[in-house]
């Protein structure tokens, strides 16, 4: 488990893209920002080489479960738990999700790659400047490709498949540079997206908000808590899956995919 404070050292990029009209909502929280350029370079500034990879070794059976556990021990991911203002509630450790199954055994926290956990502390933080009290509800973050494989078999050929990135490509969740992620009231409360997490429907589309926003299928205040977890997630740098609210990417794809292994 990694517990040094990340945020507060690194600088991280922001999209420049705002898809909030109003544009308004997180004036007040100062950011730096810098260029995915001199991000990159930062990062090879302060070392990222090959990481370690979840192998499995002779005597432990490979599961995702084994591998998430030995995870937490390795000083590139980072626990989500130990960031102020996040709360984890790992949909795939339980029966609720879009699978009906746990598939992540006892496991209970979640993990990122410590780029992306430090620019979810940033989030978070920006978070507090907008709307004290509240937190980020973490649904998912680093995913082994094994996992990514039993979902593809579910939905491959049916509608769900546009929803579901290919195992064999590995989704940017499957390097731990990805992350599910709704948000918390002061009271504890799961904030109104309109949806339900992993709601594999049109409805789920930011792409799509201001057409149901005027067909009266989503309300001002769904569409209005959507551009939240948006403003402050972007502060960071994160970029918003067009189909899904719920998904962000820390970094662009094929940055992701050239510097970093996938966790099987
Ligand atoms: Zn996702």
């Amino acid at each position: 488990m990694n517990t040094t404070p990340i945020g507060s050292h690194l600088a991280f990029p922001r999209l420049e893209r705002d898809d909030d009209p109003a544009g308004q909502l997180l004036a007040q929280a100062p950011m730096r920002q810098v260029s995915w350029v001199s991000f990159v370079a930062l990062t090879a500034v302060v070392g990222l080489g090959p990481l370690s990879a979840c192998e499995p070794d002779t005597e432990t059976r490979f599961t995702p479960h084994a591998c998430l556990n030995r995870l937490t021990t390795d000083p590139d991911f980072v626990d989500l738990s130990t960031i102020p203002w996040v709360a984890i509630d790992l949909k795939y450790a339980s029966p609720d999700n879009f699978m009906g199954e746990n598939l992540y055994g006892d496991f209970r926290t979640a993990l990122l790659h410590r780029i992306a956990a430090g620019q979810l502390e940033v989030s978070a933080m920006a978070l507090q400047a907008l709307k004290p009290g509240w937190k980020l509800l973490v649904f998912d973050g680093l995913r082994p490709r094994t996992v990514q494989r039993q979902f593809w078999n579910r939905v491959k050929g049916t509608p769900q498949q546009e929803y579901v990135a290919d195992p064999d490509n590995g989704s940017i969740h499957n390097f731990g540079f990805a992350v599910d992620v709704s948000l918390m009231d002061e009271v504890g409360r799961e904030v109104d997206m309109g949806t339900s997490f992993d709601d594999f429907s049109p409805l789920s589309e930011p792409r799509r908000e201001d057409e149901f926003l005027k067909a009266g299928k989503l309300t001002p205040a769904q569409v209005e808590n959507r551009r939240i977890l948006r403003r402050v997630m972007s502060k960071a740098g994160f970029i918003q899956y067009p189909i899904e609210w719920w998904h962000f990417d820390a970094l662009p794809a094929d940055i992701v995919r050239k510097n970093y292994p996938i966790v099987e």
